[in-house]
């Protein structure tokens, strides 16, 4: 299987109508861990300088990012080898979700294991595959093949060798004190295009699990109100667990279909809209099963969402519409649609993407050109 298979037909001509020839790269570029991990710093809690500080004692390595204050990151180690190394280990298959965690640097769990190879005994060095023949680790067994394949829980590989290596860092103690929320560089610039202030009323309408939420919260200082909702009760009770760890106090969670928004009554100054989306531009994924047709429907989908802001926006008031997806529909399509209904887009006081497709006030981040997830941010004011 080469790489461009990985992406299904309609989708790689998609891309090449899009981007032209660096639909390659992008393609590439998608099926890599971003090259800088970022974390945004809870300033809560800790200054970034403590906590610089505090994660070298901890053995890392992190680096402050030059264009958000609270934001550190660490370099991405890898590709730690070649994808024909040493072909003849034993072969463990596992699932999707355990292949993309082994393939960043995290040890593989028995759930995890579709298939091992017969023979494998604890200790055996083992090649770790995708379902599509990928090779994502090297490591050594914990249990025995048999094991392996009907455990529902335990360490069935000690991943020596993944193909990429990332900071584990949700072990730290820093991490459990709430000193950081891991988050990519363009979701932090989000927040900071909202320039939240603690005299606005704020809604963010797809909130869960709460990493621009907590970002506003902390901006704030804690201070004003912000309205948060989401519909699905899981990431609601993980957004829950994840602001008591910051330390977030000015919050009210409202578990709701935001397209329902409206019925509130509410006359918002600021809503964030982090749109539910295709998520086209999530770094890792070992393939993408996503085609136009889903584009399609999505971005027909988030124009509720968008209908629901306008109401419920006072006049004068301020959107900022953001994706993590790659396709024109989901972004520049639905900025068009935001204009045609009397919203103007406005300057983004943080500028470091690339302009739109067709439309130069707002902001794309490529992964080939920025080396970050790809992401959309345009921020819009109703003015009638
Ligand atoms: N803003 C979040 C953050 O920064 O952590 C990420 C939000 S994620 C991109 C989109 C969210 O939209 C998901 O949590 C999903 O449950 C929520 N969602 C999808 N459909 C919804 C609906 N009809 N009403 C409310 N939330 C919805």
């Amino acid at each position: 299987m080469t790489n461009f298979d990985r992406f299904p037909e309609e989708l790689r001509e998609y891309y090449f109508g899009l981007f032209g020839e660096e639909a390659e790269i992008i393609m590439e570029k998608l099926l890599e861990p971003v090259e800088k991990y970022y974390i945004r710093v809870n300033t809560l809690k800790v200054s970034r300088e403590k906590l610089v500080e505090e994660l070298k004692r901890e053995g890392l390595r992190p680096r402050r990012s030059p264009h958000i204050e609270e934001g550190i990151y660490f370099e991405r180690e890898g590709p730690n080898f070649p994808d024909d190394y040493n072909p003849k280990l034993p072969r463990v298959i596992v699932n999707k979700f355990a292949a993309e965690s082994v393939y960043q640097g995290a040890n593989l769990y028995a759930p995890g294991v579709l298939k091992a190879d017969k023979g494998i005994k604890e200790g055996d060095e083992v090649q770790i595959r995708d379902p599509r023949g990928l090779l994502v680790g090297i490591g050594v067994a914990s249990m025995n093949y048999k094991d392996m394949a009907v455990k529902k829980r335990g360490l069935a590989v000690k991943i020596t060798k993944p193909k990429f290596s990332l900071p584990s860092l949700s072990e730290l103690k820093s991490y459990e004190k709430g000193y950081f929320y891991a988050q990519s560089l363009p979701s932090m610039v989000v927040t900071h295009v909202l320039e939240p202030s603690e005299e606005d009323l704020i809604v963010d309408m797809a909130a869960a699990p709460g990493g621009k939420t907590s970002h506003i919260a902390q901006l704030l200082q804690n201070r004003g109100e912000i309205i948060a909702m989401d519909k699905s009760k899981n990431r609601l009770k993980k957004m829950e667990e994840e602001l008591r760890r910051l330390g977030v106090k000015n919050v009210k969670l409202i578990h709701m279909d935001s397209r329902k928004l409206p019925e509130l009554g509410i006359k918002a100054d600021k809503i964030l809209l982090d749109a539910p989306c295709t998520a086209l531009g999530i770094r890792p994924k070992l393939w993408e099963s996503r085609t136009p047709r889903d584009i399609e429907a999505t971005s027909r989908y988030q124009r509720h969402f968008i209908n629901a802001a306008i109401k419920s926006l006072r006049r004068g008031g301020v959107l900022v519409y953001s994706t993590c997806t790659l396709s024109y529909e989901e972004n520049e399509g639905n900025v068009l649609y935001m204009l045609k209904k009397g919203l103007k887009l406005e300057e983004q006081k943080i500028f470091i993407g690339s302009p739109g497709i067709g439309i130069k006030g707002v902001q794309r981040f490529y992964p080939h050109k920025h080396m970050t997830q790809g992401f959309f941010i345009a921020r819009l004011r109703k003015v009638e």
